[in-house]
């Protein structure tokens, strides 16, 4: 490909048989010390800016992003598989709304300064230093900017490591980072391999701040280091989110957005993916959730009539088969799909109407396109199903009850409730999960406060001011 700055043959992008991608760095432990100390020393300029300042370097960098929109988008699409047109049109527009978002918030993020007892007390938001951020494989452009961003906000030099199984467009964000005038060791990037590079770059006493999407499992591993450093870190660590539909809902739109769980082979943390429905419309609404599920086109992501692109990588296609099959050997049943696509990377989407609500792929997050469909009787059995996981990132709720909607909404155990519709969020609002979904929240200031040291000076006899 042209213009992009990286050496990609998209001819090749769709056959596993045919050869790398692209060539990556493999990072190592003196890589993660030399990035964390380069960090250091951008930390000592970026940190000194005012946030008008950094405010007008991260703006620049979302013009730059929406400048290279459709090449990042493209990129994004080979290394990934998801629709192009969404990349283009959803995932990496949104990265250059995270820099102006962040932008904004941090030219208003208020210092608090009141007298008491002779003196002048200020609450000063002081940048925390070096962060490390380490990025999923999914959606790899907008999740690194929703993290790099804040950080940078906040006056933090940022290091990031994004994941092995899509390294590229962090790459082209690091080069926009350059262009858009990020001072020296203020913006690093770190390729390589989790266990490697990230688990030296987490364990370096350098380092301030951790924040990590990824898996419960490496969650733990980061939490180890960060805690061994006294380090405070956010996790946002997947979901198994319900999607509840009550007799009173929109049939329609319930089923249609089941079926658009679907979405990106299901590789989406706020995904849906256990269908809970009220007993006295299970046949109705399974006819059009089939419906709006057979419509679904698996095909290649560069296409506009494509609506599912491929899976990530052949192992995460063999772990999704993996729960598959060890459910319908565990006396599941499958409903529809099992199995991946023949002749093509894409695993055919899977509904599974499981033995028990103990079964795994009911209570471990699979990653792929595979739901759950489980009926209820009452309210109370739809919250007690929809909270019995140990996850709670994120849950939808389908009714057209306002009553319903707060009741039910208040009672699940999640980050994030959706009622009758689904992703939309105000992104001031907190993000993040409860019980193994995640440690933190990210959204809005929420992010800014986690990237900050406060600090309270007191003045004996001085006078506020409003910033000092
Ligand atoms: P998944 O299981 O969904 O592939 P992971 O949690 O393994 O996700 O990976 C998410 C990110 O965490 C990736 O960037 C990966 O390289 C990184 N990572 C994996 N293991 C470690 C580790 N021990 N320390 C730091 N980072 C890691």
């Amino acid at each position: 490909m042209d213009g992009v700055g990286l050496d990609i043959h998209d001819e090749l992008a769709l056959d596993w048989d045919a050869g790398p991608l692209a060539d990556v760095a493999r990072g190592d432990a003196a890589t993660a010390a030399a990035a964390v100390d380069a960090a250091v020393a951008g930390f000592d300029v970026w940190g000194s800016y005012t946030p008008a300042q950094r405010a007008e370097v991260m703006h620049r960098m979302a013009d730059l992003i929406e400048a290279n929109n459709d090449d990042i988008a493209m990129v994004e699409t080979l290394d990934m598989g998801f629709m192009y047109e969404s990349m283009k049109n959803r995932l990496v527009a949104r990265g250059a709304i995270n820099f102006r978002l962040y932008a904004d918030l941090i030219v208003d993020y208020e210092e608090r300064a009141w007298d008491a007892k002779n003196m002048a007390n200020v609450v000063q938001r002081m940048p925390a230093g070096p962060a490390v951020v380490i990025t999923p494989w999914n959606a790899p452009f907008m999740l690194s900017t929703w993290k790099l961003a804040p950080a940078l906000a906040a006056g933090n030099s940022v290091i990031h490591k994004p994941a092995e199984w899509s390294p590229l467009s962090a790459a082209l964000l690091a080069e926009l980072a350059d262009e858009a005038g990020f001072p020296a060791g203020s913006y690093n990037l770190v390729q390589g391999i989790g266990e490697e590079v990230g688990a030296a770059l987490v364990a370096d006493p350098k380092v301030r701040r951790i924040t990590f999407t990824g898996s419960p499992a490496t969650g733990r591993h980061i939490g180890k280091a960060a805690a061994e450093n006294l380090v405070p870190f956010t996790a946002e660590l997947g979901g198994k989110g319900p999607l509840v539909v009550f007799a009173d809902a929109d049939l329609n739109a319930a089923a249609y957005r089941a079926a658009w769980q679907f979405d990106d082979s299901g590789q989406v943390c706020l995904a849906g993916t256990r269908i809970l429905v009220e007993e006295s419309i299970r046949d109705e609404f399974l006819v059009k959730f089939n419906e709006h599920a057979d419509a679904l086109v698996l095909g290649d992501p560069r296409d506009d009539g494509t609506d599912i692109g491929p899976v990530v990588h052949p192992d995460h296609r063999a772990n999704i088969h993996g729960f598959v099959e060890r459910a319908a050997a565990a006396g599941d049943t499958i409903v529809r799909g099992g199995m991946p696509a023949e002749d093509s990377m894409h695993y055919v989407p899977t509904l599974i109407e499981p033995a028990s609500n103990d079964s795994e792929v009911v209570q471990h997050e699979v990653f792929g396109p595979v739901l759950t469909f489980q009926t209820f009787a009452t309210e109370a059995e739809a919250i007690e199903l929809a909270n019995s996981t140990a996850y709670g990132l994120s849950a939808m709720v389908w009714t057209t009850s306002q009553d319903r909607a707060e009741r039910v909404g208040r009672a699940l155990r999640a980050g994030l409730v959706w009622v009758n519709t689904f992703l939309v969020r105000d992104l001031t609002a907190p993000f993040g999960g409860c019980g193994i979904s995640g440690i933190g929240r990210e959204g809005g200031d929420h992010a800014l406060d986690f990237h900050s040291d406060l600090k309270t000076l007191m003045i004996l006899n001085g006078t506020v001011t409003a910033n000092l």
